[in-house]
């Protein structure tokens, strides 16, 4: 199994090992010709904005796009949520647009930039979340599946075969999330 992890920014290299430590083959998405043979796809943490630049730099959004309108797997996180967001409440424009939500970037303060809670995500028990200037879902579309709900906000949802986490469960020791993706890739 041959997961793509885009590479041209952020907390890529976290991804990269939670997936090898559960046996997946992995390959850092760096230019178009990255994008050819995929049987999933990681979106990681870092800046939106940034990413979605050199996605267009790079010429890699439409067929990015492209892939995961086609039924590619993707487990985005955090500022790989707001990527695949159609929406965006405070930002001009979205980027990928793929998976039908809003998202508010930013979103939880100043102060609380930075926390971890503990919390049920979809069937995964009691998993770490650790945010860092998180964004949250502030609404979905239809045939959006809620996973988790953090003080009234959703941060963790499942459209089709797209995962968007407001989290980052790269940066735990828990494998269960990266397990589940693994497993909705295999079903
Ligand atoms: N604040 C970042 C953004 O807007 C996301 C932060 C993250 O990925 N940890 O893109």
């Amino acid at each position: 199994m041959k997961i793509g992890v885009l590479a041209v920014q952020g907390a890529f290299i976290e991804h990269e090992k939670m997936l090898q430590k559960l046996g997946a083959d992995t390959v850092e998405l760096r230019q178009k010709g990255d994008l050819n043979n995929l049987d999933g796809l990681i979106l990681p943490g870092g800046e939106s904005t940034v990413q979605s630049l050199l996605l267009d730099k790079l010429e890699m959004k439409q067929l990015l796009k492209g892939l995961i309108e086609d039924g590619l797997p993707t487990l985005a996180t955090c500022a790989g949520l707001i990527l695949l967001a159609k929406n965006i409440d405070n930002a001009p424009k979205s980027h990928l647009a793929t998976l039908p939500v809003s998202v508010k970037r930013n979103a939880f303060g100043r102060q609380l930039s930075s926390f971890v809670t503990k919390q049920n995500v979809g069937c995964v028990s009691d998993y770490p979340e650790v945010f860092i200037r998180a964004p949250y879902i502030s609404s979905t579309e239809d045939g959006v599946e809620t996973l988790c709900v953090h003080e009234d906000k959703i941060v963790g949802v499942k459209y089709k075969h797209q995962i968007g986490l407001a989290f980052h469960p790269e940066l735990t020791e828990d494998t269960r999330i990266h397990q589940k993706f693994l497993e909705l890739i295999a079903a």
